[in-house]
């Protein structure tokens, strides 16, 4: 058997345990192939074997995979996203998690509209406030997605964090349990045109905490594509 159908296989086993520990029903939590570096034929492995959600960090890498893979795939932008590349990647993404600042939700907001579309986005919330993550901070966030629930052509779905590298993924769970809470938090301030149904949080070394923590979306790349090698690209 492959690699990579061998590694799918697994995680899913993990992603049922994990919703089975904390009885959550498995079809709440999706999983993301980050397939970012990785050349075209391993996606299409991995597509194969029932992978339909991909994600990617950078615009022209998506758009690219984007033209060469079956068109039934959801793409998802997990990335750090300039302004200035936002109107490659509005008429191709299924869900942009990376949104952390205004300005760029004004950009998505100007694109989408010309397109006559709305775009789902997640908020990116660095909860636990590392210098080197993009994202809001718990505090702004409200306030953010208040500003661009006033956006036609935007859908606030959820929010997403990335959480730091760490040995002990149990470390991470203060993280996962802060983002939902801040999660809560928004649902029952019941803003208008906001629709709070996901949490992508969770990557290869710690997505078995965050689905017990209520992750909707889980991130991994390693553990299905293996270790990255950036010196390919
Ligand atoms: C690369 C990446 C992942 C996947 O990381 P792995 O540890 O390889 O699973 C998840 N989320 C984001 C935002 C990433 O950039």
């Amino acid at each position: 058997m492959s690699e990579i159908r061998k590694n799918i296989e697994t995680v899913k086993k993990h992603m049922e345990a994990a919703c089975e520990k904390c009885g959550r029903d498995a079809g709440e939590v999706r999983l993301i192939a980050v397939s970012k570096t990785k050349p075209l034929p391993a996606l299409q492995e991995a597509y194969t074997y029932g992978c339909r959600d991909f994600g990617e960090n950078k615009v022209q890498e998506l758009v690219e995979k984007y033209e060469a893979m079956p068109k039934d795939i959801r793409w998802h932008m997990i990335g750090h996203l300039q302004r200035n590349k936002v109107k490659y990647l509005v008429d191709k993404v299924f869900l942009i998690h990376s949104v952390d600042s205004l300005r760029l939700a004004q950009e998505i907001e100007k694109e989408a509209a010309k397109l006559e579309k709305t775009v789902n986005i997640l908020i990116e919330v660095n909860v636990a406030e590392e210098e080197s993550k993009y994202g809001v901070t718990a505090e702004e966030t409200p306030a953010l997605i208040e500003e661009i629930a006033k956006m036609p052509h935007i859908r606030v779905k959820g929010l997403m964090t990335i959480a730091p590298y760490v040995e002990d993924a149990e470390e991470n769970r203060q993280y996962f349990e802060k983002l939902n809470k801040i999660y809560v938090d928004i649902i029952h301030k019941n803003i208008d045109n906001v629709f709070m149904e996901e949490l992508s949080m969770g990557m290869t070394g710690d997505y078995e905490v965050a689905i017990t923590e209520g992750a909707t979306y889980i991130r991994v790349g390693t553990g299905i594509f293996g270790e990255r090698n950036y010196g390919n690209i």
